[in-house]
């Protein structure tokens, strides 16, 4: 149910800025320079290579500008009015669902696979979203089958937000993340480097750099084959494809193995006091053997999150 602070959707303001002050502090994150493991790694010293740190957002992930983008648009066209927001996610999309809608007084219900970090289920129920179990062999795809089968079935009790074929994801980045990085880097940024989920990320901010700032490079990661344990990526070969993906798009793919993410993972901490997620580890290899071929230029890559939701994971199993 709604609370009453819910207006009519012809009183939606498009604007992020009417809504509740958790809306406001989505975006604007900072970009860090990773001068030490580029000089470790042997990068030209005329390739920058920046991180642009998306945990800042409120929800704790990139997955913060889509959900904000998606909650605005179902509003503004009157499609969440009296309902429940579903959808499927491996963790993050989740938590910023949860976050913004708790704001807003809006009820959420997740597909989420079992084997979902301990950590990020219990976020998610701290945030008061109710979650449906999926099988953990079939994964996010799993999920993606139980949201769409609750959504057809229901459909006058859920809003299916539907994030793999929602246009509002990309937009988000269109909107947002694309031309921060533009005005934080001055225009000078040559490469962009993001990790392929929904594709959101990459396709949004792609899109405006080649209407805006063309001759951007850009560049997809993506795991190196279909078992993987690169949380939030996906294998698109082997995977269901998300409606918003486009496979043109890409200048550049920069396929990563699970081990070398784990390792840059544990770097990023070391030597650079990033307490990152296993998805930032793997963009940052992915930007390095970019910035291997290159001599000059400046590459943004998107770190999705921290490293506080995988402390239960492999990754970190031998720290004492
Ligand atoms: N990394 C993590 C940790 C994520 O949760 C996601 C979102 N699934 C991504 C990367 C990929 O972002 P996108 O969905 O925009 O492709």
């Amino acid at each position: 149910m709604l609370t009453s602070k819910i207006k009519t959707p012809m009183q939606y303001p498009v604007s992020h800025t009417h809504y509740p002050t958790v809306f406001q502090a989505v975006g604007n994150t900072p970009l860090f320079p990773l001068d030490r493991i580029a000089e470790a790694e042997g990068i030209s010293p005329k390739v920058r290579l920046l991180a642009k740190a998306e945990w800042f957002n409120p929800g704790g992930s990139v997955k913060d500008r889509p959900a904000r983008q998606i909650i605005m648009d179902a509003l503004g066209q009157g499609q969440l009015e009296g309902k429940r927001l579903l959808d499927s996610t491996s963790g993050n999309m989740g938590i910023a669902y949860a976050t913004l809608c708790a704001a807003l007084g809006i009820r959420v219900t997740l597909a989420v696979p079992a084997n979902a970090s301990p950590e990020r289920l219990k976020v998610l129920r701290v945030l008061g979203a109710e979650i449906i179990l999926t099988d953990p062999l079939e994964g996010s795809d799993g999920a993606i089958l139980v949201a769409r089968e609750i959504a057809a079935s229901e459909p006058d009790v859920y809003f299916y937000a539907n994030q793999y074929n929602n246009a509002s994801n990309w937009k988000a980045h269109y909107l947002t993340t694309a031309p921060e990085i533009l005005e934080q880097t001055g225009g000078q940024i040559t490469h962009f480097v993001a990790g392929l989920g929904t594709s959101g990320t990459l396709t949004g901010a792609g899109r405006y750099f080649n209407e805006f700032a063309p001759g951007i490079r850009l560049a997809g990661v993506q795991p190196d084959s279909p078992l993987h344990g690169l949380e939030g990526l996906k294998h698109m070969e082997s995977a269901i494809k998300p409606g918003i993906y486009d496979p043109l798009l890409a200048d550049i793919d920069l396929p990563v193995r699970t081990e070398d993410a784990y390792e840059m993972t544990r770097r990023l901490g070391r030597e650079e006091g990033l307490f990152a997620g296993i998805s930032s580890g793997a963009a940052l290899v992915g930007a390095l053997d970019l910035a291997r071929g290159l001599d000059h230029g400046v590459i943004v890559a998107i770190f999705p999150d921290a490293g506080y939701k995988y402390l239960s994971d492999p990754l970190w199993e031998d720290v004492e």
